[in-house]
C-alpha cells in the first residue's frame, strides 16, 4: 500500500527552552504555505496523564483544545502558527501511554504475556504517533518529542522514533534534532562539543539526525557549519542555523532563509510545489515592528513570576497589536501587592486592565481592588474566567453592598454565592480533565458590547472552569446596571458580563486568548486595544 502521509519527528538537545515548539510550528507553517495539510503533534515524557494538574509554575499555561483537552503550551504555538485547530490526539504523555497499556493488560489483552516497555509501551506509543497520519488529513504529521535527549523518561520515545523510521523507511520519516551552539566568550568561539556530544546521545539508541537545527547567539561561518556536519554525519545543507530574533513570529522567514522546508521536502521526496504563500505573515509582522502607536495594558494576576503562565493572552495581545497597528506593551502587576492604599499609584499609567485567569484564593484581594479602581475610573476593563467571576463579586460588595458577596471556590459558606460551583461539577470527585473544558456555544444579546465586538448574535468559545454566575442573582445585577449579554444556549450559563454605562468593561466566563491567531486576532483582544488607544488620547 501506498504511504500517504509523511512524518518529520523534532527532537531536542543539549537543554531544554531551545523552543522546538516554535521551530515544529514554523516549518509546518512554511509546509503549509507550499500547499501542503500539515499537523503538529506533542509528545510529552512526563506522567501526569495531560498538564491540566499541574501548577503553572511547572509548565507554564495549559493550553485548552476545541475538543477539551488540557494540553501543553506548545499547541498553543502550533495553532497560532497554523491557524487549524488541534485535538485530543496532538498531545500525548508518558502517563497516556501507560494508562492504556495498563487498562489493556486487565482486559486481558495480552493474556499470557509479560508486558514490557519494549515492546508494549512503545508500541503504544508508535500507535499514537500515526493515528493523526492515518486519519487521511494530513500530508505531513510534525511530532515534537518533549524534553531533551539523554533523558531517562525520553528512551521509550525516541526507541520509538528509531522503530518507526525503520517500518517506514527513510523517505518517510526524518527526524531533525534542536541543538545548541553555545559561544564562550572568554575563548572568542563558538563551541559544537555540546552538539556532538547530543547527537551521539541519539546515535547510542539507534537515531541518526537528518537535520540539525542549530541554536545560537551569533551567525555560523561555513568552517563550523561543514565541522557539525562532518562530526554528526549530515550534509553541510542539513546544518540550519536558528540565531536569537527579536520575536518568534520571525522564525518561519528566517527558517525559508536558511531553506529548513526545502531540505525537509528533499528528504522526504516530496515536491516543493510552490513558494510559500506568506503574504499575510509578513505584513502581520511589518505592524508588530513598525507600530505607529503604543499602549501599555496592566495584565494583574498572580503567576506573573512566570511570564509562561500567560501565554496565550501575551500573545493575543500581539496580535490584537497588530491588527490596530500599535505596539502593546503588557506589564505585569502582581495582584498580591494590589491595595486600597496604593491601586491608584500601580495602575494610573495604563490604559487597560486585564484581570487574569486563575485558581484559588490567592491574590483574590488585589484583583477586586484593580476591578473597582478600572470600574470607577472608566479604564478599559477585560476579566478573563476568574477576572470575569471577580467582577462580579466586585460588583455584588461595591456596587450592591453585599460586602460578604464571594465565590464559593474561595469561601463555601458565603452568604452571597455570587459565584457557585455548577451543578454538574457537585458531584465530581477526581480532578483530572473533569472540569467544564472545551468549546461551547454562547448567544449574544443584541445591541451589546459583545455583539458589537463580535458582528454577530451565536459564538462559540473554549471553556476550563467549575464555578458560574449564580443565575439566582442575575435580576438582581441587572436592575444595579451589570448585565449578562452572553449566555449558553442549553443551560443559561452566563458567558459574559457588562457595565453599560462603563466605556468597556467586559467579563468572559471562557478563554478568548486560546482562539487568537496571526491570521485571526481575537475580536475581544482587538477592540480592547482599540479601545485603550483611544483612553490615551483622551
Ligand atoms: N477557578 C475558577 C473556576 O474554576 C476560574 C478558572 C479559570 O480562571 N480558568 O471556575
Amino acid at each position: 500500500m501506498e504511504q500517504k502521509c509523511k512524518y518529520v519527528f523534532v527532537t531536542g538537545g543539549v537543554t531544554s527552552s531551545l523552543g522546538k515548539g516554535i521551530i515544529a510550528a514554523s516549518l509546518a507553517k512554511l509546509l503549509q504555505a507550499r500547499g501542503y495539510r500539515v499537523t503538529i503533534q506533542k509528545f510529552d515524557p512526563y506522567i501526569n496523564v495531560d498538564p491540566g494538574t499541574l501548577n503553572p509554575y511547572e509548565h507554564g499555561e495549559c493550553y485548552v483544545t476545541e475538543d477539551g483537552a488540557e494540553t501543553d503550551l506548545d499547541l498553543g504555538h502550533y495553532e497560532r502558527f497554523l491557524n487549524v485547530p488541534t485535538s485530543q490526539a496532538n498531545n500525548v504523555t508518558t502517563g497516556k501511554i501507560y494508562q492504556t497499556v495498563i487498562e489493556n493488560e486487565r482486559r486481558g489483552d495480552y493474556l499470557g504475556k509479560t508486558v514490557q516497555v519494549v515492546p508494549h509501551i512503545t508500541d503504544e506509543i508508535k500507535r499514537r504517533m500515526k493515528l493523526l497520519g492515518e486519519s487521511g488529513n494530513f500530508d505531513i504529521v510534525i511530532t515534537e518529542i518533549g524534553g531533551t535527549v539523554g533523558d531517562i523518561e525520553s528512551l521509550p520515545f525516541v526507541e520509538a522514533v528509531r522503530q518507526l523510521n525503520w517500518e517506514l523507511g527513510d523517505d518517510n520519516t526524518i527526524v531533525i534534532h534542536l541543538t545548541l551552539i553555545p559561544y564562550l566568550s572568554a575563548a572568542g568561539e563558538l563551541k559544537t562539543k555540546p552538539t556532538q556530544h547530543s547527537v551521539r546521545f541519539l546515535l547510542e539508541s539507534g537515531v541518526q539526525p537528518d537535520i540539525l537545527v542549530c541554536r545560537t547567539e551569533h551567525p555560523l561561518n561555513a568552517d563550523i557549519r561543514r565541522k557539525v556536519a562532518l562530526f554528526c554525519n549530515v550534509n553541510v545543507n542539513a546544518v540550519i542555523e536558528s540565531i536569537d530574533l527579536e520575536t518568534i513570529y520571525d522564525v518561519p522567514l528566517v527558517m525559508l532563509k536558511e531553506k529548513l522546508d526545502k531540505v525537509v521536502l528533499a528528504k522526504l521526496k516530496l515536491p516543493a510545489k510552490q513558494e510559500p504563500l506568506l503574504e499575510q505573515w509578513k505584513e502581520f509582522l511589518s505592524h508588530v515592528k513598525h507600530p505607529k502607536n503604543e499602549v501599555q495594558i496592566a495584565l494583574v494576576g498572580k503567576y506573573v513570576e512566570l511570564p509562561d503562565a500567560y501565554k496565550s493572552i501575551n500573545e493575543a495581545f500581539i496580535h490584537a497589536g497588530a491588527a490596530n497597528e500599535c505596539s502593546v506593551k503588557v506589564k505585569y502587576v502582581h495582584s498580591e501587592l494590589l491595595t486600597d492604599e496604593n491601586v491608584a499609584e500601580k495602575l494610573k499609567n495604563y490604559q487597560g486592565i486585564l484581570v487574569a485567569p486563575g485558581f484559588g484564593g490567592r491574590g483574590i484581594d488585589g484583583k477586586l481592588v484593580a476591578i473597582k479602581y478600572a470600574r470607577e475610573n472608566n479604564v478599559p476593563f477585560f476579566g478573563i474566567c476568574l477576572g470575569m467571576q471577580c467582577s462580579v463579586i466586585e460588583f455584588a460588595r461595591n456596587v450592591m453592598g453585599h460586602t460578604d458577596a464571594h465565590s464559593v471556590e474561595m469561601k463555601e459558606d458565603t452568604n452571597y454565592p455570587v459565584i457557585d460551583m455548577m451543578v454538574e461539577q457537585k458531584a465530581v470527585t477526581q480532578k483530572g480533565g473533569t472540569m467544564r473544558l472545551g468549546a461551547y456555544d454562547c448567544n449574544l444579546t443584541k445591541g451589546s458590547l459583545a455583539s458589537k465586538i463580535y458582528g454577530k448574535s451565536k459564538i462559540s468559545e473554549r471553556h476550563r472552569h467549575r464555578y458560574e454566575f449564580n443565575s439566582k442573582y442575575l435580576a438582581a445585577f441587572e436592575k444595579n446596571g451589570m448585565m449578562i449579554t452572553g449566555t449558553n444556549p442549553e443551560t443559561g450559563l452566563a458567558e459574559i458580563v457588562e457595565i453599560p454605562k462603563h466605556p468597556f468593561f467586559i467579563g468572559v466566563q471562557f478563554h478568548p486568548e486560546l482562539k487568537s491567531t496571526v491570521e485571526n486576532p481575537h475580536p475581544i483582544f482587538v477592540k480592547f486595544i482599540k479601545k485603550a488607544i483611544e483612553t490615551k488620547s483622551l
